[in-house]
Parts: C-alpha cells; structure tokens; sequence
C-alpha cells in the first residue's frame, strides 16, 4: 500500500514529546486561513510513497519515542495511516494523530468507518480541529489555536467523554 505525503522528519522535537518521526500526509480539504502548511492542501502534490518504506525507515531510527502523523489531513488516508501505525506501534512510546476534524465529526463517523475506529484503538493522543486565527496563541503546546485539543485517546473511550491531555 502506499500514501500520499508531503515529507517526513526524521527527528523532530516540536511535534509532541521526546524525539519524534512525523508523516506529513498530503491532501487537506478545510483550507484553514493563516495554515502554515498551505504546501499540504493538494490532494495530488506531494509524493506517493511505499508503507513499507516508512516503516523500515521509522524502525532505524534508534532514538525515537514516538511517530507523529500531522498534515494536510492525515484521515484523508485513515487506511494508510493505519498501516503505518500497526507496523511501528511495537517499537515506539507513543503515537499521535493531528487532524481537523474535531472529535464530535470523528465520532459521528465511526459507525460506518471501521479503519477509524482501529486506528483509534491503536494511537495515543489526537491534536484535534480546524486552525482558528482567532484564537491563535502562540503560548499552546503543540497547536496554534485554543479551540484544538489535545485528547487522551484510550481514556476517552474508556470514560465515553473528552479527556484531555496535558504535556504542560
Ligand atoms: S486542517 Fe491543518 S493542514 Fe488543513 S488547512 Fe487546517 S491547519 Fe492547514
């Protein structure tokens, strides 16, 4: 199987804690104004890669917590993601997903979206919600605007509401 991208870091330490291999997906449809990462929104740009190859890759690096899918819209391509996830997930501390999609649209989705559900049950922490400029803060962790949280994934299925996590 292969995905869309529009890069990789190898070792970034901005995208979440620790050291950390991100995946920018390629392909965006919410055109947030003021996105830094207009680069991203094509569906055709980018390059389409081999899993397989990303997964070898995220494994030689022997520093690594976690992986960090960020984008464009990584559940364009919950698929691939997914794969990439299942293939890595025994090797690293942890996995976070960003999308804009906020949790209440990724919940009305799951009845009919298998692989969404799965890839939910497999990560970590999900960076939630589209770019607002209005509420940029530039004092946030990890997101640029109030409205996007950061949820405990596991938890939150586990107590049926939000919670949130806090890497402050
Ligand atoms: S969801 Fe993210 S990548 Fe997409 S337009 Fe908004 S800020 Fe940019």
């Amino acid at each position: 199987m292969k995905i869309r991208i529009a890069g990789v870091i190898k070792e970034s330490i901005v995208d979440g804690p620790g050291i950390r291999f991100v995946v920018f997906t390629q392909g965006c449809p919410f055109n947030c104004p003021g996105c830094h990462n207009t680069n991203t929104h094509d569906f055709l740009g980018g390059k389409l890669i081999d899993i397989k190859t990303i997964i070898e890759d995220i494994k030689r690096q022997k520093m690594l917590r976690g992986l960090t899918i960020s984008g464009g819209e990584p559940l364009m391509q919950t698929e691939a993601c997914l794969e990439i996830v299942k293939g890595v997930k025994p090797f690293l501390t942890d996995i976070i997903v960003y999308t804009g999609f906020t949790w209440e649209e990724i919940c009305n989705q799951l009845p009919t979206n298998p692989q969404l559900t799965e890839l939910l049950h497999q990560i970590d922490y999900l960076i939630e919600g589209r770019y607002l400029e209005t509420e940029r803060d530039l004092s946030l962790k990890y997101r640029g605007s109030r409205n996007q949280r950061i949820i405990d994934v596991a938890k939150t299925l586990e107590i049926g509401k939000i919670f949130i996590k806090d890497f402050d």
